[in-house]
């Protein structure tokens, strides 16, 4: 157990490491506070929300939730509104209702002393939380009286704990900006220690992610730690994602992965005395939350439903839990102890023991001495691997993947191509399990699209922009090479754009309609204008898997052979690997020692991509979803394994924009393609989306210098501070 686990860091020792230490380090040191205080105890409540009001008087430029007077969608719940929607609620086996709202003189203290008496006789043993400190000032000032009779009387109501709403960003510089009317941040600290001179457990919030510097973030988790280490009685820090829909601040983006992983892992490493660091699941992806759970944060908030200023906000609502079970099964997931309690961490009945203390796990170390040569740049065997895979913490393999991603790629850019994903047909007569795309030649959903239809689609791609096709398909029996010529050429004689295209299943499925070999179709394809080859098809090169996957898809060897014979030819290739079918580590690994084998002997292969399953809508079940820490793993291990293969790919298309972002701290050098449009993956019901200004702003926030590329990884646009146009 490293030492600095319990020494108290220093607010520029904090800033140092939010400003400059590496991504995947400033993880790895905060999830080893996180372990030493809770092992791998998750927790999460299950929560109702109830918004007395989304009239509101102080109107913060911050805030989406409020509504002016005589808007249309303007409401205030009478105790009337509140009991039809408490009664609704009896049976939801809530651990929290959560009460916060808009301020306006006709909801004073006596509606809310009447409001928490009659949730409390509605549900019982539900922890009452809620108001923030904002709230509470105002009805004080409104009363006439004091915080802490306001508190007292509260109390006396059923009012369990304070929420920690209303915190945004202490410092003046920024409070003024960003919440102009509302209270200082002296005022807010003050109610909070009144509350724990009462014995009102509270949390504390931090809104981030808008106009704040790094300076603001650790002056305002000061101030925090300062009046904990007099009272002792904050629960929870919740560092909170901004959230930009609606709001007068006129920010297009909230706050990427990247930082929300820093803030939280700073806020989890400068707080020593906060029992815990809670990220809400209500505002943002699940993959990303996954990862947050392994860099620091302890407790993943609640099913918060009917949650209102979030989702105003414009957080995704396709990532909400709705259930206790969902949530426990999310974190079994990631390796976590999931416990439900509720926002003052109280034992419920039939949860492991809250307190118990965390058990010292049994680690390997058997891979130090390996991810220490791997560091050193030395190549790693198969058998490496698999230990570096299975035992070494993700963070740790991060850390060196981050290294050697700067050996191999020297210099602060990280890339991004703008193309087009386009498909001929979604008809096929493959049938791979895993694939929600297809549809067989006799169905009604079967589409083709003809060569002027591809020709015209990529016209008006190159004309958004796009340098790059990447034309796929189904294998379609009708489809034969010349409609395949007919499209390639076609795009060569008529528009401006790199052709990128067909998978080797595909060209195998072509040559063996046509009766011709693969490298006579391939030098027709090529002699038609298509330039180089995705490597789709590839899923993991191991055929006791594709046995399973895609019974009559192309072998691993053939797939290879095919690659091989385009390298040969003079075309360009990628490599993929989509993993998560319930294939072995040692399978993975075979799966990237085949990849770098053939690039030792033809150095064809110009990027690798890995994707991870996503089973809905598929005929197959995966053993165990993958994750967001499964991702980091296996971008790191393909990092320090592909030792000949310079550029790796993240992939938001299957993780999402924020987690395929951290690839880049784990060695990943490119954040892929735009794509524009993408029907593969999105069949599954996974639809994330990206525009090129969101990648140079993602690639930007990840520290690193975003650059337009080529498909042959040749520059076209640097966007350092100035748009610098490579001649
Ligand atoms: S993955 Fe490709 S080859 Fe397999 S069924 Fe889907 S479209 Fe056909």
């Amino acid at each position: 157990m490293s030492d600095f686990i319990h020494k108290r860091i220093t607010d520029s020792e904090a800033l140092d490491m939010l400003q400059n230490m590496p991504t995947a380090e400033l993880m790895a040191r905060a999830d080893e506070i996180r372990r030493a205080r809770h092992g791998n105890k998750t927790y999460y409540v299950h929560s109702h929300n109830l918004n007395p009001t989304n009239l509101c008087v102080v109107e913060c430029g911050l805030c989406s939730f409020w509504r002016p007077e005589g808007a249309e969608d303007a409401y205030i719940t009478t105790l009337e509104d509140a009991r039809e929607n408490l009664e609704k609620a009896q049976n939801w086996d809530l651990t929290d209702l959560h009460i916060v709202g808009g301020m306006i003189p006709e909801l004073d203290l006596e509606y809310y002393e009447n409001l928490f008496k009659l949730s409390r006789e509605m549900l019982p043993g539900v922890l009452l939380q809620g108001m923030t400190a904002v709230e509470i000032h105002w009805i004080a000032g409104n009363e006439g009286i004091s915080i802490r009779e306001t508190l007292e009387r509260l109390k006396a109501a059923g009012f369990g704990s304070i929420s920690g709403g209303g915190a945004e960003i202490f410092h003046p510089d920024i409070r003024k900006k960003i919440a102009t009317t509302k209270i200082l941040a002296q005022q807010w600290l003050d109610v909070h220690k009144v509350a724990h001179e009462l014995d009102i457990p509270t949390n504390a919030t931090m809104l981030f992610g808008h106009i704040e510097k790094d300076e603001h973030i650790i002056d305002h988790l000061s101030r925090l730690r300062e009046l904990q280490d007099e009272t002792g009685g904050f629960q929870a820090a919740i560092p909170l994602p901004f959230q930009t829909n609606g709001t007068a601040l006129g920010l297009k983006y909230g706050p990427s992965g990247d930082r929300q992983v820093r803030v939280a892992a700073i806020t989890r490493i400068y707080l020593d005395n906060f029992p815990h660091v809670r990220m809400l699941v209500n505002y943002m992806d699940r993959k990303l939350l996954g990862v947050l759970t392994h860099s620091g944060v302890d407790d993943i908030g609640g099913t918060s439903l009917n949650e209102r200023i979030a989702k105003e906000g414009g957080a995704p609502q396709s990532q909400k839990f709705f259930t206790a079970a969902e949530m426990e099964e999310f974190l079994v997931n990631h390796g976590h102890t999931p416990i439900l309690t509720n926002s003052i961490y109280a034992q419920l009945d039939g949860q492991p023991d809250i307190n118990a203390l965390p058990e010292t796990p049994v680690v390997s170390s058997r891979w130090k001495p390996i991810l220490d040569r791997a560091e050193a740049g030395e190549r790693l065997s198969a058998e490496d691997a698999v230990i570096l895979h299975d035992e070494a913490p993700f963070q740790e393999l991060g850390r060196v993947a981050d290294l050697r991603r700067k050996q191999d790629v020297p210099g602060d850019l990280a890339t991004y191509v703008f193309d087009k994903n386009l498909n001929t047909t979604n008809v096929c007569v493959t049938d791979c399990k895993f694939c929600a795309f297809y549809t067989k030649p006799e169905s009604e959903r079967g589409y083709v699209r003809s060569p002027e239809q591809i020709v015209a689609a990529t016209k008006k791609a190159a004309e958004a922009g796009a340098t790059q096709i990447l034309i796929q398909g189904g294998l379609h029996p009708e489809l034969k090479l010349d409609y395949y010529e007919a499209c390639l050429s076609g795009i060569r004689d008529n528009v401006d754009i790199w052709i990128h295209s067909l998978s080797p299943t595909e060209i195998e499925y072509i040559a063996q309609e046509e009766g011709i070999t693969i490298r006579e179709c391939l030098q027709r394809l090529k002699d038609a204008g298509l330039q180089s080859l995705p490597g789709g098809g590839a899923e993991i090169l191991v055929d006791e898997i594709r046995r399973k996957i895609s019974p009559k898809k192309t072998r691993s060897q053939a797939w290879l052979d095919l690659m091989e014979t385009a390298n040969e030819i003079g075309l360009k290739t990628t490599a993929t690997m989509v993993y998560g079918f319930g294939e072995t580590t040692a399978q993975r690994v075979e799966h990237l020692i085949k990849v770098r084998e053939l690039q030792d002997r033809t150095g064809g292969f110009t990027a690798f991509i890995p994707w991870s399953f996503s089973p809905n809508m598929t005929d197959l079940d995966c053993p165990r979803l993958q994750n967001g820490v499964d991702y980091l793993r296996i971008v790191s291990i393909a990092r320090l394994l592909l030792d000949n293969v310079k550029h790796l790919q993240a992939g938001w298309v299957t993780e999402g924009p924020d987690v395929s972002q951290l690839a880049l701290q784990f060695g990943a050098d490119d954040y892929g393609g735009v794509l524009m449009t993408e029907e593969v993956v999105s069949a599954t019901g996974v639809d994330y989306g990206v525009s090129e200004d969101l990648v140079i702003n993602l690639i930007r926030e990840a520290g690193w210098t975003p650059a337009q590329r080529t498909t042959q990884y040749d520059l076209i646009k640097v966007y350092d501070e100035v748009e610098t146009e490579v001649k």
